[in-house]
């Protein structure tokens, strides 16, 4: 499998892990969009918000539940955050492996686009 949020989630390639569970793992993205932009990231492969079904709805609920839990490590809970997830061309997704970003630490543009 070539997939390296795969390769991250199986420790094959390193990453600045900041949460973990069985199911998920949540990282510093190598390029920092803000002062705190981490990538959570479901440990099975799945490639996009397009393929999110009640087969595999469990982890994501994981994931959402775990959200404000890493705000307030990195704590940027009081003063806000976004999460995003890129899909497909038009969304500029450029890692085939779904993930959400956390972004904060500074005030944001007002644009989602
Ligand atoms: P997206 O454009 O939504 O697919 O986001 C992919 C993100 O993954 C980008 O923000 C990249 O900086 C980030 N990224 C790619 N490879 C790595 C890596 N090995 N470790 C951490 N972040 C990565
Ligand atoms: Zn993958």
């Amino acid at each position: 499998m070539s997939c390296i949020f795969c390769k991250i989630a199986n420790k094959e390639i390193p990453s600045d892990c900041v949460y973990e569970t069985e199911n998920i793992i949540a990282f510093r993205d190598l390029n920092p969009q803000a002062p705190v932009h981490i990538l959570i990231v479901p440990k099975i492969h799945i490639d996009s918000m397009n393929d999110i079904n009640s087969e595999n709805s469990a982890v994501i609920s994981e994931i959402f539940e775990t959200v404000n839990k890493i705000a307030e490590q990195e704590d940027i809970k009081d003063s806000g955050y976004r999460v995003i997830s890129n899909c497909g061309e038009d969304g500029c997704q450029s890692v085939q492996h779904l993930h959400f970003h956390l972004v904060g630490g500074r005030k944001l543009s007002e644009t989602l686009s």
